[in-house]
């Protein structure tokens, strides 16, 4: 099938075109107007969603080459993500299928960050793990199918990515901070300072204590040396990431040991942190895994993950009417 793909459930705008699977366009506009306030607004996310859906997916059919008409369904997030902003997506798909008489598509976006491993070689074999880490999301899944998947695990309070992000903030960097405190990170020494690797029972994880953690390591040290955070910032970066890593690959391993299953994946937009993927890989070598990294562009959110997912429920007659409204907190 030919289908265009829409995802709206935070700050990127993104359509796709696949066709049989395979990915045509992926088209993402980020929205720069959330920096300026430290963290996603999400009014302004949905205004930003309105301005930017139809040259988007204006630009996604060029891209592809490909004309409405030759479209055989559409597709949207339906959740988790914020109410307003997928509000913007899921009216536009339910008008466009509307007017093109063609089905309708809803789609769980914690789904399509795992799929997004089906876009591209190599492919993971099913059963596999699949850590998904994100900025509202941290679950340890096991996915026995393209649809049918189970959570063995989950963060109890803040995401790995709000807790990179927050820690981030905290030592003065922009939001989101992910990113540049991975940057930092790589000149650093992650065994300077150490911050507690909390345990909780089974696959669960809890990042909410990491954060106070920096706030008084930073604090007491500041009192000290006012300079401590300038003169130090690669170290502390380092060492935050890596007892953010240690806390994810620890509940990751114990899964992986107890169900005896060695395809692992990551997925999700902290998959594109490097001391992440490295830690994986050496998880390959020790452990013997066969692991499965998304590409970068996949890793953050996109609409060809989205696309992945309405092509396996495309194929299995599993559309939606024009009565299906978001789910903010919708679940695997
Ligand atoms: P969810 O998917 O749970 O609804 P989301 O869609 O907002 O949340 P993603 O776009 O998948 O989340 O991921 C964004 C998160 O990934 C942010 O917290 C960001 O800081 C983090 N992130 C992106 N790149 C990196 C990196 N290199 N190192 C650490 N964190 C990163
Ligand atoms: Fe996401």
């Amino acid at each position: 099938p030919t289908l265009l793909a829409i995802e709206s459930s935070c700050d990127d705008t993104s359509a796709a075109v696949i066709r049989g699977g395979k990915v045509l366009a992926n088209i993402v506009a980020t929205q720069e107007v959330h920096k300026q306030y430290g963290g996603v607004v999400p009014e302004l996310a949905s205004r930003a969603h309105q301005q930017n859906i139809i040259p988007v997916v204006t630009q996604a059919l060029l891209t592809a080459k490909i004309t409405k008409k030759e479209l055989d369904a559409v597709a949207f997030t339906r959740g988790p993500g914020l109410l307003g902003a997928l509000l913007v997506g899921c009216s536009f798909a339910k008008a466009f299928a509307l007017g093109l008489q063609i089905p309708l598509i809803e789609v769980n976006h914690m789904q399509a960050h795992i799929l997004a491993h089906f876009i591209d070689e190599p492919k993971p074999a099913f059963p596999f793990l699949c850590l998904t880490v994100s900025g509202g999301h941290t679950q340890i899944v096991l996915v026995k199918d393209y649809l049918n998947m189970q959570i063995l695990g989950q963060t109890t309070d803040d995401a790995v990515g709000e807790a990179f992000d927050k820690s981030a903030k905290l030592v003065g960097l922009d939001y989101p901070g992910g990113p540049l405190l991975d940057q930092l990170a790589a000149t650093g020494n992650p065994d300077r300072f150490t911050f507690p690797i909390v345990s909780m029972p089974g696959y669960d994880y809890s990042f909410s204590g990491i954060k106070t953690a920096v706030l008084y390591f930073l604090r007491d040290n500041k009192t000290q040396n006012p300079n401590f955070i300038a003169e130090n910032l690669p170290d502390i970066c380092a060492s935050i990431q890596n007892a953010l890593i240690q806390t994810l690959l620890k509940k990751l391993k114990l899964a992986a040991k107890e169900t005896g299953i060695r395809e692992i994946a990551i997925a999700g937009g902290v998959s594109a942190n490097s001391g992440l993927r490295r830690a994986m890989q050496e998880g390959a070598t020790r452990y013997n895994w066969n692991v499965y990294i998304p590409d970068f562009q996949y890793c953050t959110d996109n609409a060809a993950m989205i696309a992945m997912v309405a092509h396996y429920k495309f194929l299995q007659g599993d559309f939606a009417n024009q009565y299906v409204s978001p789910d903010p907190r919708y679940k695997v």
